[in-house]
Protein backbone atom coordinates (compact mmCIF):
# COMPACT_ATOMS: atom_id res chain seq x y z
CA UNK A 1 0.00 0.00 0.00
CA UNK A 2 1.36 3.50 -1.07
CA UNK A 3 -0.86 5.93 1.27
CA UNK A 4 -3.81 7.30 2.57
CA UNK A 5 -5.70 7.78 -0.40
CA UNK A 6 -8.69 9.74 1.31
CA UNK A 7 -11.27 9.53 4.35
CA UNK A 8 -14.36 8.72 3.43
CA UNK A 9 -17.02 10.64 5.53
CA UNK A 10 -20.87 10.43 5.77
CA UNK A 11 -22.96 13.48 5.52
CA UNK A 12 -26.84 14.24 5.55
CA UNK A 13 -26.33 16.98 3.21
CA UNK A 14 -23.77 17.72 1.12
CA UNK A 15 -23.71 21.21 0.55
CA UNK A 16 -23.74 21.72 4.26
CA UNK A 17 -20.81 19.52 4.76
CA UNK A 18 -18.93 21.18 1.47
CA UNK A 19 -19.53 24.73 3.48
CA UNK A 20 -18.14 23.18 6.73
CA UNK A 21 -15.13 21.17 4.45
CA UNK A 22 -14.42 24.42 2.90
CA UNK A 23 -14.20 26.67 6.00
CA UNK A 24 -12.10 23.80 7.65
CA UNK A 25 -9.49 22.95 4.84
CA UNK A 26 -9.69 26.60 3.66
CA UNK A 27 -10.32 25.19 0.20
CA UNK A 28 -13.35 24.24 -1.96
CA UNK A 29 -14.17 20.80 -3.76
CA UNK A 30 -12.08 20.28 -6.47
CA UNK A 31 -14.98 17.74 -8.05
CA UNK A 32 -18.73 16.37 -7.11
CA UNK A 33 -19.63 13.54 -8.43
CA UNK A 34 -22.56 11.08 -8.41
CA UNK A 35 -21.57 7.50 -8.26
CA UNK A 36 -25.11 5.76 -9.23
CA UNK A 37 -24.14 2.22 -8.68
CA UNK A 38 -23.46 3.47 -5.39
CA UNK A 39 -26.16 5.41 -4.77
CA UNK A 40 -24.01 8.62 -3.25
CA UNK A 41 -23.44 12.00 -4.27
CA UNK A 42 -19.87 12.81 -3.56
CA UNK A 43 -17.30 15.53 -3.22
CA UNK A 44 -13.32 15.67 -3.17
CA UNK A 45 -11.32 17.56 -1.32
CA UNK A 46 -7.31 17.97 -1.06
CA UNK A 47 -5.13 18.22 1.46
CA UNK A 48 -1.78 17.37 0.57
CA UNK A 49 -1.18 14.58 -0.95
CA UNK A 50 -4.62 13.22 0.92
CA UNK A 51 -7.91 13.66 0.15
CA UNK A 52 -11.14 14.00 2.20
CA UNK A 53 -14.28 12.39 0.66
CA UNK A 54 -17.72 13.63 1.64
CA UNK A 55 -20.19 11.39 1.04
CA UNK A 56 -24.17 12.12 0.76
CA UNK A 57 -26.88 8.88 -0.20
CA UNK A 58 -29.17 9.44 -3.02
CA UNK A 59 -31.28 6.77 -2.51
CA UNK A 60 -32.51 4.87 1.20
CA UNK A 61 -30.72 1.81 -0.11
CA UNK A 62 -27.44 2.87 -0.22
CA UNK A 63 -24.80 1.85 1.89
CA UNK A 64 -24.30 5.59 3.23
CA UNK A 65 -28.14 6.03 4.16
CA UNK A 66 -27.77 2.80 6.20
CA UNK A 67 -24.86 3.91 7.92
CA UNK A 68 -26.35 6.70 8.79
CA UNK A 69 -29.01 5.47 10.00
CA UNK A 70 -27.35 3.04 12.30
CA UNK A 71 -24.18 5.44 13.41
CA UNK A 72 -25.17 9.27 12.18
CA UNK A 73 -22.53 11.26 10.61
CA UNK A 74 -19.20 10.84 10.41
CA UNK A 75 -15.97 8.51 9.46
CA UNK A 76 -16.95 6.09 7.33
CA UNK A 77 -14.18 4.29 5.44
CA UNK A 78 -10.16 5.08 4.95
CA UNK A 79 -9.25 4.06 1.55
CA UNK A 80 -5.62 3.21 0.57
CA UNK A 81 -3.88 3.70 -2.87
CA UNK A 82 -2.74 0.56 -4.66
CA UNK A 83 -0.26 -0.14 -7.59
CA UNK A 84 -2.48 -3.41 -8.04
CA UNK A 85 -5.04 -3.79 -6.73
CA UNK A 86 -5.33 -7.94 -7.78
CA UNK A 87 -2.68 -9.04 -6.33
CA UNK A 88 -3.90 -6.72 -2.73
CA UNK A 89 -6.87 -9.03 -2.83
CA UNK A 90 -5.01 -12.20 -3.00
CA UNK A 91 -2.13 -10.58 -0.18
CA UNK A 92 -5.06 -9.66 2.16
CA UNK A 93 -7.12 -12.92 1.67
CA UNK A 94 -4.19 -14.45 2.56
CA UNK A 95 -3.71 -12.74 6.01
CA UNK A 96 -7.34 -12.88 7.08
CA UNK A 97 -9.44 -9.94 5.42
CA UNK A 98 -12.72 -10.35 4.22
CA UNK A 99 -13.08 -8.90 0.78
CA UNK A 100 -16.52 -7.52 0.30
CA UNK A 101 -16.11 -7.34 -3.22
CA UNK A 102 -13.81 -9.58 -5.11
CA UNK A 103 -14.15 -7.73 -8.84
CA UNK A 104 -13.02 -4.41 -7.88
CA UNK A 105 -15.78 -2.21 -9.31
CA UNK A 106 -15.60 1.73 -10.12
CA UNK A 107 -15.99 3.97 -7.84
CA UNK A 108 -15.81 7.78 -7.80
CA UNK A 109 -12.34 9.99 -8.94
CA UNK A 110 -11.51 7.38 -11.96
CA UNK A 111 -10.48 4.54 -9.50
CA UNK A 112 -11.31 0.43 -9.52
CA UNK A 113 -12.25 -0.19 -5.55
CA UNK A 114 -12.57 -2.85 -3.43
CA UNK A 115 -13.92 -2.70 0.15
CA UNK A 116 -12.55 -4.68 3.51
CA UNK A 117 -14.94 -5.85 5.48
CA UNK A 118 -15.10 -3.67 9.11
CA UNK A 119 -14.91 -6.96 11.31
CA UNK A 120 -11.83 -7.97 9.86
CA UNK A 121 -10.27 -4.17 10.14
CA UNK A 122 -10.68 -3.52 13.69
CA UNK A 123 -14.24 -1.90 13.05
CA UNK A 124 -13.13 0.25 10.32
CA UNK A 125 -14.33 -0.37 6.55
CA UNK A 126 -11.32 -0.44 4.78
CA UNK A 127 -11.23 0.65 0.60
CA UNK A 128 -8.65 -0.35 -1.47
CA UNK A 129 -8.16 1.91 -4.58
CA UNK A 130 -5.77 1.81 -7.80
CA UNK A 131 -6.14 4.58 -10.62
CA UNK A 132 -7.93 3.50 -13.47
CA UNK A 133 -5.56 3.50 -16.84
ZN1 LIG B 1 -13.87 6.28 -0.80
Amino acid sequence: MKKIEHIGIAVKSIENANQIYTSLLGASPYKMEEVKSEGVKTSFFKIGDSKIELLEAINPDSAIAKFIEKRGEGVHHIAFAVDDIQSEIVRLKNEGFIVLNETPKKGADNKLVVFLHPKSAAGVLVELCQDRK
